[in-house]
């Protein structure tokens, strides 16, 4: 008698690995999943020899796709994506195999900017890949044009494979009745286009989604005062403290995860909890799944952003 649980629970454990989980709960409605939490080259990264990528080639660390997210509406049986990554044909298959199989292959993809990891993998939306009709793309001006004016990405544009919806900073967009989203600009290494966060709203939650940004005191609002007005806070964690890479790190400023806690750290757990920290860079120790430095922080309340995870809106 004693066998029968022993062998239902394995049966669990042994559908859980082997079926893909999908979401058809209509009762949640809508919600945003994380499909990706590394930076832009993704980890692991190109010719990286050190032991954050070994990790990775002995087995020891799984794959990590390129920061992400996707937005679903299962009522309406939508779904969006939040940049579009080198990592995307996996990551629109995630969303169809664990979220949503019906519908549009995608309802639409909102660019926060033109760096490696966020706008290149619209390239599988043309000709050479999914052959796409009118998908509509949503980028701030600069970004627009920037996609219509250079090669292989206005092609994209004459052949209708994309259609360029352009963004107004802090102007929000309903995308239907439940789900509404605002760009707003962000300080960032702007060479090619501006650079935006969004904020995204649903029936009763809303979220933040700031990749990329500068330190946070260039930027002219306090993100202490917008985590506090949102329920998840999906921010850049590329570098866990200074001196993590052997570049000089001014050059390419990023709010480090330890400045951020400081940052909070007189504030309520409430508050803390709502930080999901996303576009971690290869050589952050938080990128592993285990990890001290990693727990030393999800100890004083804060979260790291989980891919496939879902975040009710
Ligand atoms: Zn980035
Ligand atoms: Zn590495
Ligand atoms: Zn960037």
């Amino acid at each position: 008698m004693r066998i029968l649980p022993f062998l239902f629970l394995s049966f669990i454990v042994f559908s859980c690995k082997t079926e893909p989980k999908i979401k058809t709960d209509k009762s949640i409605g809508q919600y945003i999943t994380v499909l990706g939490v590394a930076q832009d080259a993704g980890y692991p990264q190109v010719n990286c020899n050190k032991e954050c990528c070994k990790a990775f080639y002995e087995g020891l660390e799984p794959k990590k796709l390129i920061s992400s997210l996707g937005l679903v509406d299962l009522e309406t049986e939508q779904k969006w994506l939040f940049d579009a990554t080198p990592d995307m044909t996996q990551q629109i298959q995630d969303l169809k195999t664990a979220h949503l199989n019906k519908g549009k292959v995608i309802d639409g993809v909102f660019l926060t900017h033109a760096h490696i990891g966020h706008y290149t993998g619209l390239m599988y939306l043309g000709f050479e890949a999914l052959g796409g009709t009118n998908i509509p793309v949503y980028a701030m001006p600069k970004m627009k044009t920037y996609l219509e004016t250079n090669g292989p990405w206005s092609q994209l544009v004459t052949m209708q494979n994309i259609q360029l919806r352009k963004l107004k900073q802090d102007s929000l967009i309903s995308l239907n009745s439940n789900l509404r989203v605002t760009p707003f600009l962000v300080p960032h290494r702007d060479e090619y286009s501006e650079t935006v966060g969004y904020k995204i709203e649903g029936k009763r939650k809303s979220a933040l989604f700031i990749p990329d940004i500068n330190k946070w005191s260039l930027w002219k609002k306090n993100i202490v005062d917008e985590v506090k007005k949102v329920d998840y806070a999906f921010i850049d964690a590329t570098f866990f403290k200074e001196g993590e890479i052997p570049r000089p790190m001014a050059d390419i400023p990023h709010p480090f995860i330890v400045e951020t806690v400081k940052l909070f750290e007189n504030e309520s757990l409430e508050t803390k909890s709502k930080i999901q920290f996303i576009h971690l860079n290869h050589t952050n120790p938080a990128l592993k799944d285990n990890n001290v430095l990693k727990d030393s922080i999800l100890d004083l309340g804060y979260n790291f952003a989980k891919q496939s995870e879902i975040y009710e809106l």
